[in-house]
């Protein structure tokens, strides 16, 4: 950083991307510090065109919409969203299996000892049943039920939360509405050209293919897989992590709706990915998820096309990336949020999540001038410890598995994963424990979810299970069994819940 230049107070921020990372940012920013008196500027070029995929959520984006004023009835009207209960995960321990990784608990903790815990001594035992019996989401998910959960901390309707699932398509210009409201402005045109400070190699300014040059003091770089400011000219390093997640491709293609409009997401595992499966009001989303290294082109389009349940709406699209993340999401002054920054695959919805964390981090750390190394640290030191916190947990899905009927998956199962997964498993295969993260992906439900989804069971349990006599154990169990399957009957049906919404939003 040039010497005179070192006090460079941030006025001006310039969002380069228009898809679902720069509008949530502009978003942000502008509800967020627009009141403060900072001026943001969103580029976006129509002729490049957003990456168009990205409907499924996690249970936090609630929370980002609710902070920035959103309205649900309307968003969910505007977007053709559906509520989202969970992932349901079919063929991952072995083929036939299904099971669901729910947003939600699993039973009550008794004693400060995990339920799971008490479920384990008696596991196997047919009074006993599934662990997926003492989850109210997952037999909500199987019902087709939903309702939002009860604010009640003592009702079982309140043991779990949601997420949503829309038209990718829709969701950027929603948010885009909503930051130009507060003041974002907009500029369509394609940045052709970047100038850089001689000496601190900050980006100074942005030139546009119809000539005109935006300055701005901080940088977003959204520009989706092209990284046109951290990598193209910043050069900020990629961490290339295929030799774990070796999937590098994806066919796209929507589908009429058939069936029931289900309140949750699936992931079928085939021989050498998975596919999605999305509900949305008007359509249903579908992708397959593969190793270009296992699977041809061909093959994963065939398999993907022959699963549709309904007639296909368009033609199938590629898509290529490398899995793994940027070596400094923040580089000098501009900072990658969204693809620009890093792809894992979105096996547990988890890439809209990593865009709210970078805004959020951004927004918390949010800096006074371009000399701010601690908070660069600081932002770098979160979102990589993010990141590989939801690695590990992607890889134990394909890790935790018996499948052997592919090269594909006995590649998975066998291969070397990172210690910080081996860990996480030693623990769990001796007594059922997991260790809570203080901060990251995923809670400890969400592992024991798809662990023993995954047929890992414990070998042992909590000894203090031991303490309560087995008789009183039986008894809850099948007292709060019973008590689930009472309490999601009483649910609503999920395409009752959202006609009624929808009938709201027009109302108002
Ligand atoms: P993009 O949508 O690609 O937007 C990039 C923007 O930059 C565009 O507006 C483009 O015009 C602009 N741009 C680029 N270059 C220039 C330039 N030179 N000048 C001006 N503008 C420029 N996430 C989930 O959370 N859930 C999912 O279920 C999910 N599924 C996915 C499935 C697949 C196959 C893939 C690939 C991704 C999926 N994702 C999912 C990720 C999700 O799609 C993205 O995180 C999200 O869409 C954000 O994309 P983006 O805004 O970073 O990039």
């Amino acid at each position: 950083m040039a010497a005179g230049d070192a006090a460079k107070s941030i006025n001006h921020v310039v969002v380069v991307g228009g898809g679902t990372a720069g509008w949530m940012t502009a978003a942000g920013l502008a509800s967020m510090l627009g009141p403060t008196g900072l001026q943001i500027t969103l580029i976006e070029s129509e002729a490049i065109g957003v990456v168009g995929v990205g409907e499924a959520t996690l249970p936090h984006i609630k929370l980002f919409n609710d902070t920035i004023g959103v309205d649900e009835a309307e968003f969910m009207a505007a977007t053709s969203a559906t509520f989202k209960l969970g992932i349901e995960f079919v063929n991952w321990g072995r083929k036939g299996d299904s099971y669901i990784h729910p947003f939600g608990e699993f039973g009550l903790p008794n004693e400060g000892v995990a339920f799971h815990q008490y479920w384990r001594k008696f596991a196997g035992d047919p009074s006993v049943g599934p662990l997926d019996d003492y989850s109210l989401p997952v037999i909500a998910c199987r019902k087709g039920k939903f309702q939002p959960p009860s604010e009640d901390p003592r009702s079982v309707l309140s043991t779990y939360r949601y997420a949503y699932q829309f038209d990718a398509l829709q969701y950027a210009p929603f948010m885009r509405a909503h930051a130009e409201k507060r003041g974002v402005t907009r500029l369509e045109g394609k940045v052709v050209d970047v100038a850089l400070d001689g000496e601190s190699g900050c980006v100074e300014s942005l030139k546009l293919d119809d000539g005109r040059e935006v300055a701005g003091d901080l940088f977003v770089d959204c520009t989706g897989f092209f990284g046109l400011l951290i990598e193209k000219q910043l050069q900020a390093g990629y961490d290339d992590w295929s030799e774990y997640l070796p999937a590098d491709r994806a066919v796209a293609v929507p589908c009429k709706s058939a069936g029931p409009l289900l309140p949750y997401t699936r992931a079928t595992a085939h021989s050498a990915g998975w596919s999605w499966r999305i509900p949305l009001q008007h359509r249903t989303g579908n992708g397959h998820v593969y190793s270009s290294q296992f699977l041809s082109d061909d093959e994963a389009c065939d398999t993907l096309l022959d699963g549709l349940e309904g007639e296909r709406l368009a033609d199938p699209r590629f898509l290529k990336f490398v899995t793994g993340k940027r070596r400094k999401l923040w580089d000098r002054n501009v900072v990658a949020i969204g693809l620009s920054g890093g792809f894992l695959e979105p096996l547990e919805s988890t890439s809209i999540y990593l865009i709210q964390e970078g805004i959020s981090k951004l927004l918390e750390l949010f800096p006074e001038t371009h000399d701010c190394p601690v908070e660069i640290e600081e932002y770098n030191r979160w979102m990589d410890l993010q990141f590989e916190r939801v690695r590990d947990f992607l890889i134990l899905h394909y890790h935790a598995t018996e499948r052997d009927d592919s090269e594909f998956w006995n590649h998975m199962r066998t291969m070397p994963v990172p210690d910080s997964l081996n860990e996480r498993l030693e623990l769990f295969r001796a007594h059922g424990h997991v260790s809570a993260y203080e901060h990251g992906l995923f809670l400890i439900p969400s592992w024991i979810a798809v662990l023993i989804g995954q047929r890992i069971l414990p070998n042992g349990y909590d000894s203090r299970v031991d303490g309560v006599p087995d008789d009183q154990v039986r008894g809850h169990l099948a007292g709060l069994r019973g008590h689930m399957e009472k309490a999601a009957a009483s649910m609503d049906d999920h395409a009752a819940y959202l006609g009624r919404l929808a009938t709201m939003s027009n109302a108002a």
